[in-house]
């Protein structure tokens, strides 16, 4: 037994291992205590100097789409294209992830292929990517019809409509489509929905999560410069350029508002400067084109 006890002591994991083993345990003790100094700096840089987000990509695994995943961002995807290479593979990371963690559930006999499972995440991850985290936290499904679909609710016939409760994106498919196959008639139904998904979210984690707070302090920025006339709305609402249907309430009129910015930004900008800005600062979309 002693004999035992003193090979064990000779054998005993060197020093150097426990030192760097201790290391490791205190490093990772004090990470939390690091990411709210870091929050803590970046909340101040966003609130009073404009700032966006100090950093949007880091991820320790890096994943990628099937070639023909690739090929159909190529092909219908215009803000991927116009993204640079390097951020092309982060969009392309975010969507994989996004598709593996949302269901897609076609219906009346709709099959869910690649193209829909990639349009549909695109779209959530380019409204998204002015930002470090790009969950969307109240979607879990994606249901799919073919065309227009009659919903029991109102007894109605609609193209879209995001429901928090099922935590649900349910689109016509046809109308998603529309929406990129004309680029710009500022009618998109995909991001018209994810707006809407991310804006009643992003109302409970404002406090708490940089993304939703950089959404709801721009929007409750713009609200107050429009009612208190700095920005003029009646010049909005008269325009031909957004349509009425953007003055219905304040979550039709930023979904709207950012179909039209998504769509067409030149002319946004040309026409109406400061609440483009706005937009561009509340989304942090600082990419080419915008
Ligand atoms: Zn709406």
């Amino acid at each position: 037994m002693t004999n035992l006890l003193i090979l064990l002591q000779n054998n005993t994991p060197n020093s150097s291992f426990i030192n760097i083993l201790s290391n490791v345990l205190i490093g990772i003790g004090v990470l939390p205590f690091i990411y709210l100094i870091f929050k803590f700096i970046e909340g101040i840089l966003i609130d009073y100097a404009g700032f966006g987000p100090l950093f949007r990509h880091f991820y320790l695994i890096k994943r990628d789409l099937k070639p023909n995943q690739k090929q159909i961002l190529e092909s219908s995807f215009k803000f991927y294209r116009q993204l640079n290479r390097k951020e092309q593979t982060y969009f392309r990371h975010r969507v994989y992830r996004y598709m593996s963690r949302v269901e897609f559930v076609g219906r009346e006999g709709l099959e869910i292929d690649d193209e829909k499972k990639i349009l549909v995440s695109a779209t959530a991850i380019m409204l998204t990517f002015g930002y470090r985290n790009y969950n969307i936290n109240l979607v879990d499904r994606i249901l799919i019809y073919p065309s227009t679909f009659y919903s029991n609710i109102d007894k109605n016939y609609h193209k879209g409509h995001f429901n928090p409760g099922f935590r649900a994106i349910i689109i016509s498919w046809e109308d998603f489509k529309l929406g990129y196959d004309i680029e710009d008639d500022n009618l998109n139904l995909g991001i018209h929905e994810f707006v809407h998904a991310l804006h009643i979210g992003y109302l409970h984690d404002k406090d708490n999560e940089t993304s939703a707070h950089l959404f709801i302090k721009g929007l409750e920025e713009l609200n107050s410069s429009l009612e208190s006339n700095s920005l003029d709305k009646k010049k909005m609402e008269e325009s031909d350029y957004f349509r009425a249907y953007a003055f219905e309430n304040n979550f039709e009129f930023i979904a709207v508002l950012i179909e039209t910015f998504i769509e067409t930004p030149k002319q946004f900008k040309s026409q109406f400067p400061d609440v483009y800005l706005k937009i561009k600062q509340m989304l942090n979309f600082n990419f080419v084109g915008y």
